[in-house]
């Protein structure tokens, strides 16, 4: 495969940005690999600046659902473009895109639009504080909640994949009311919460887990953490920023059937574009400025363009019939890779929910991050680069998710799994 291009892209990136990218797991640094400068996408094709092209399992880390330029989001895109890009003013498209999500979401009745997950998880648990008056929040080891001060413990992502335990910069102080505990240990939580429920502001959690590789909620869990918040007065976030409108159209919460009182939401309802979004019970939200005295503003917030691709993208999730078929297709993407693990001889653990994958280079079953961290981890660099020789690009890091969009039929989805049984057999053989 030619990389000529990327190679000097690569390059002269690393000269002006950091690493030569905006974001780090983006530099295959865990996979060892050079990073493909991408240069157009179309459907759940990725074509490369050497026009190499991949099947896309990363989809922008999970936005892109209808897959890539899908006609309804362009066009959407294109008419609000004509009315102007950014007016820092309210519009009729930020207020349909709250009522779509409330509709869709049964414990959001009210909602801020923000640019990013990393802005909505920041303001969610700015919020919970404020509406409870307490400091304490807990969240889980290897669960990813942007890269706010506060939520920057023991997290999963690029945190996980570059293997640092948090970042310099972060003073202790601002840390020193975050504790994190074991995901799917809701003994863990029962006995910090006997011992610091009153003063616990919230539980934060990815109610599925997609950022140390894809972890499950264990049956139970989530009741748990709904259970011991509402016992001490404290408030649940569930981080729907990876998971709403891809595991169902509800979310998670819909899914496995739990009304959180505050839910951050990203990636899918920005349709492409950058948008975040947190919202849930209208006491709490109404704790927001101007209505309450919880501060939080945005310069660009609510940007038509990015609101009109949100809107587009949750019309077209709407229809009847999207998630039987992401759910079918992703089952059968799942089977063929397990049955190409086995016929391989390799040691793999497999997680799904609906779209969303794992798969691990472990024969222990994960269900948190200490099972994620059993994966050998050079083998699954050894599985990356062969894949995307073989034109299929994954996440860069053992501890993503990844994604299947509408736009893999089965014919994708075919070669893909023919692409992993010899990328396996190169493994197994090395
Ligand atoms: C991606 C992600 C975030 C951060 O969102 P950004 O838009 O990258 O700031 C927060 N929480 C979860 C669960 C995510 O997957």
């Amino acid at each position: 495969m030619k990389t000529d291009r990327s190679t000097v892209l690569f390059q002269n990136s690393q000269k002006v940005i950091p690493g030569g990218v905006n974001s780090p797991v983006r530099a295959c640094k865990a996979v060892g690999t050079l990073p493909r400068f991408i240069h157009r996408a179309e459907g759940c094709r990725l074509f490369d600046a050497d026009d190499n092209a991949y099947i896309d399992y990363v989809g922008s880390w999970g936005p892109m659902i209808l897959g890539h330029r899908h006609p309804a989001v362009i066009q959407a895109i294109t008419e609000a473009l004509a009315r102007g890009t950014s007016f820092g003013a309210p519009t009729d498209l930020e207020m349909e895109l709250a009522c779509r999500v409330i509709e869709a979401v049964p414990s959001v009745e009210m909602l801020r639009m923000v640019n990013s997950g990393t802005e909505a998880t920041m303001s969610a648990v700015r919020l919970a504080r404020g509406a409870t008056g307490r400091d304490i929040i807990i969240k889980f080891d290897g669960c990813y909640h942007g890269h706010a001060d506060t939520l920057l413990v023991d997290a999963g992502s690029g945190v996980a994949t570059l293997n640092i335990p948090g970042s310099p910069g972060i003073p202790a102080s601002v840390v020193q009311h975050t504790l994190s505990l074991p995901y799917n240990d809701a003994e863990a939580v029962r006995s910090v919460m006997a011992e610091k429920g009153k003063d616990v502001a919230a539980i934060i959690v990815e109610p599925v887990a997609g950022n140390m590789g894809m972890v499950p909620p264990a049956p139970g869990f989530l009741e748990t953490l709904r259970a011991v918040t509402q016992e001490n007065g404290s408030l649940l976030i569930f981080d729907e920023v990876m998971c709403g409108f891809r595991v169902a159209y509800g979310g998670a919460q819909s899914l496995y059937d739990i009304r959180p009182d505050l839910t951050c939401f990203g990636k899918i309802i920005g349709g492409g574009l950058p948008v975040g979004a947190y919202g849930g019970r209208k006491d709490i939200m109404s704790q927001i400025a101007p209505e309450g005295p919880v501060y939080q503003a945005g310069t660009l917030s609510g940007n038509p363009v990015a609101m009109a691709a949100g809107l587009a993208t949750l019309e077209q999730l709407r229809q009847p019939g999207v998630y039987d078929t992401l759910e079918k297709r992703s089952g059968r993407l799942a089977e063929g890779l397990a049955a190409a693990a086995r016929r391989n001889g390799v040691p793999a653990s497999f997680n799904r929910v609906g779209s969303m994958l794992g798969m691990f280079f472990t024969d222990r079953t994960v269900e948190n991050f200490e099972t994620a961290k059993t994966s050998d981890l050079p083998r699954f660099g050894q599985y990356y680069r062969e894949m995307l020789d073989a034109g299929i690009y994954l996440a860069p890091s053992q501890f993503e998710a990844c994604f299947v969009s509408l736009a893999h039929d089965d014919a994708a989805i075919e070669q893909t799994i023919q692409a992993a049984d010899v990328s396996l057999a190169a493994l197994s053989n090395g």
